[in-house]
């Protein structure tokens, strides 16, 4: 069975593998879900490993098979499975569960360990196969409605997970009415993150430093956010006509714009970050400024990361009433099908050089 790996550690050395068909006996208890891969999207996490700033093979391996957004078909389960059935479509969740005390209630994603197993990403293989089996308990159902945002599923239970944390940790204030809301970024957690607090009634202006018009402007406005392109207003101008925020959601990709954030909120507010920046970039922040601004007001920081199976069901939640709410908007962020498998160097090519791709994901079968 042909995959699309790495050598990580190693820039640049995306190529196919060749694995077995796994079988659903390979889980225990009868407890295995085969799934034929259909689709499978690839974002900056991917790019970053195939410039070896990130990720691990599995022990044993000196490659690591590619992709954690999959979107397949359930091709046979085991005798003690009963959630999803043969004909299914499905996804899976990304993280597998460590030892901590959050890894045994389900919540990997907030694994207290400092080793963390994600398919695709660290110490396991990903989905950019043909096939894969996995337990049960991380494959999740797609309704037949939401096949045509296949992939989407995943990165949107990042961007769920994020919202969900901000007001979880709001509770704080006993009484939390956010108004205004900044997502910095419109690559597909910018997007998606606009997506889910328009649905929860905020106010949302989503930066980014393309003048409009463009597929992201049109996307953005489509969603009854405002675009706020960076050339044209900067974050200072932007804070000062409209007034600071009270949930910044951080999807840049540029820890100086995760820091440079911080002045952008306001009294009270909660700063999301979400990107994963595997570089060494160093920047210069005014220290005392923000120090002195955040403890007089109270404010938070946030990270999140990855997304437990509760998110991934929140995402097919808040995709559906995207769907009615803003009828054929999300799947314009499926911007660049890859045909095949072997196509893997038109995938990394479309990833890295490609200004027009939002959303780049191979078509491993049809179905
Ligand atoms: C993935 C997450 C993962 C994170 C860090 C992201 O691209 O979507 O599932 O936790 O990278 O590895
Ligand atoms: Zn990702």
């Amino acid at each position: 069975m042909r995959a699309v790996a790495v050598y990580p550690g190693k820039p640049s050395s995306v190529h196919l593998a060749d694995l077995p068909k796994p079988r659903v006996e390979d889980i225990a208890g009868g407890r295995g879900v085969l799934v034929r891969v259909l689709k499978v999207g690839v974002d900056a996490t991917d790019r970053e490993i195939n410039e070896a700033k990130y990720g691990a093979p599995p022990p044993g391996y000196d490659f690591l098979v590619l992709g954690h957004e999959s979107f397949g078909i359930v091709e046979a389960v085991g005798p003690s499975v009963n959630h999803v059935k043969p004909g299914d479509y499905v996804t899976a969740t990304v993280r597998r569960p460590g030892g901590s005390i959050y890894d045994q209630i389900g919540t990997s994603d907030m694994t207290s360990e400092e080793v963390y197993y994600e398919r695709g990403i660290n110490l396991l293989h990903g989905f950019l196969t043909e096939y894969y089996v996995d337990d049960a308990e991380f494959i999740v159902r797609m309704p037949h409605g939401l096949a045509h945002l296949h992939v989407l599923v995943e990165p949107m239970s990042c961007a769920a997970k994020a919202v969900q944390q901000a007001f979880e940790v709001q509770r704080r204030l006993r009484v939390w009415r956010p108004n205004r809301a900044y997502v910095m970024g419109a690559g597909q957690i910018g997007l998606l993150s606009t997506l889910a607090l328009r649905l929860r009634g905020l106010e949302v202006y989503t930066l980014a430093r393309g003048a409009p018009p463009s597929l992201k402007s049109e996307i953005v406005e489509s969603l009854g956010a405002r675009y706020v392109s960076t050339q044209d207003t900067s974050l200072e101008q932007l804070s000062s006509k409209v007034g600071k925020a009270d949930l910044i959601i951080d999807a840049t990709g540029s820890s100086a714009v995760a820091f440079g954030s911080m002045q952008l909120l306001g009294h009270n507010g909660v700063l999301v970050w979400t990107s994963v920046t595997g570089g060494r970039q160093h920047v210069e922040v005014p220290s005392d400024k923000v120090n002195l601004d955040w403890v007089l007001g109270n404010k938070l920081l946030l990270g999140s990361v990855n997304a437990n199976r509760e998110h991934f069901e929140m995402a097919i939640k808040d995709l559906a009433l995207g769907e009615v709410t803003y009828p054929g908007v999300i799947e314009r962020i499926l911007t660049t099908p890859i045909r095949g498998l072997d196509k893997y160097e038109d995938m990394m090519h479309a990833l890295v050089d490609d200004p027009q791709a939002l959303k780049v994901f191979v078509e491993v079968a049809a179905g």
